[in-house]
């Protein structure tokens, strides 16, 4: 039988593009989108063979929907081999924080809480697969480790000691170490907080499970719809710095090659790692197990943000 896999914003840019290079492999894909017309038109757009992708609807902003997309899958399948949490929002120009329909800061809300939500709900169902494999999109400006890590603009990735959480995270709280509102911040947060999650998934549920779950940074795609919402000037400049100055470019072809890679290939099947290739790209290096910031891989800190997240979505 075809292998069956989740991925999440789907509709454009590395999830697109994943999306093609796991049916490349035989695969059957669930794109998970909140746009289902444009989903249609993304994979019409990479003439995508309309038996390997069937089109469901996530909203991951809300936790409503999360269940209600958990729901549907469950009804319809008793197994999945592979989820892909790859869906975010980066709004680096709002000055005041979005509010997701729980009124939680819009860009951890999609990418992290929706997530932790989602993945949490589909362990049952990746457990009756015979090699499971939950694979999170996860970047170097939330990985202190790395030069990226490091721009301070607006700030490096910090979750504090978690006050925003743990006020509730709704306003007027808008970032989770509870300081004033930085956007940019914001989605560098998020994404140390799903790196964060997935170690945590590993620790709780490797050993019971045998899912293997990992996260990894596919390159710098300079040229997807992620930067949409940062001045003009940048979207032209920042490809063409990657390109030549970091070279740091990796296509989205590429990078949709990348996560299908870790998801469906033999040499990627260790759990609790973060996969990379390197920052300035060369032809043919392979992927290697990097290692992560203290920030995101001390226990007692993902167990916190673990318990206080659960609490916050309802999961507990
Ligand atoms: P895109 O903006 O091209 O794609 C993001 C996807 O997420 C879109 O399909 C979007 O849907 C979807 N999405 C946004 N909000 C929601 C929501 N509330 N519910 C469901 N889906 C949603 O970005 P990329 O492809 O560049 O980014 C994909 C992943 O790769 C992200 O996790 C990002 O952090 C990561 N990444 C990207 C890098 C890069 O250089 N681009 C580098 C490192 C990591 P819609 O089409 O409807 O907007």
């Amino acid at each position: 039988p075809m292998p069956r896999a989740i991925v999440t914003g789907a509709s454009s840019g590395v999830g697109l593009h994943a999306t093609k290079s796991l049916i490349d492999r035989g695969w059957h894909v669930t794109m998970a989108c909140r746009d289902l017309a444009k989903a249609e038109a993304a994979a019409r757009s990479l003439d995508l063979d309309p038996g390997r992708y069937a089109l469901a609807h996530l909203d991951l902003g809300s936790l409503a929907s999360v269940r209600a997309f958990h729901a549907n899958i469950a009804r319809d399948h008793d197994s999945l081999d592979a989820l892909v949490c790859n869906a975010a929002v980066y709004k680096p120009r709002l000055t005041q924080p979005g509010r997701s329909p729980d009124g939680f800061e819009i860009s951890v809300a999609t990418n992290y809480f929706g997530h932790f939500l989602l993945a949490n709900l589909m362990l049952p169902l990746l457990e009756g697969a015979p090699s499971p494999r939950l694979i999170t999109l996860g970047t170097v400006t939330a990985n202190s480790e790395e030069f990226g890590g490091k721009v301070p603009i607006p700030a490096p990735a910090d979750l504090g000691d978690f006050a925003g959480l743990k006020a509730g995270f709704r306003a007027p709280v808008a970032m989770i170490d509870g300081k004033p509102f930085k956007a940019g911040k914001a989605y560098k947060d998020s994404k140390l907080c799903t790196m964060m999650m997935s170690r945590e998934l590993h620790t709780r549920h490797h050993a019971r499970t045998g899912i293997v779950f990992a996260t990894l940074y596919p390159g710098c795609v300079a040229d997807t719809p992620l930067f949409r919402d940062t001045p003009k000037a940048f979207q032209t400049i920042f490809p063409w710095f990657q390109k030549n100055v970091t070279k740091g470019y990796v296509s989205q072809a590429l990078s949709g090659e990348r996560v299908a890679m870790v998801v469906a290939d033999p040499e990627f099947a260790q759990s609790g790692v973060h996969w990379s290739w390197g920052n300035r790209q060369r032809e043919g290096r392979s992927a290697f197990a990097q290692g992560l910031s203290t920030k995101a891989t001390d226990a007692a800190r993902s167990a916190e943000l673990w318990e206080l997240t659960a609490a916050l979505t309802g999961l507990t």
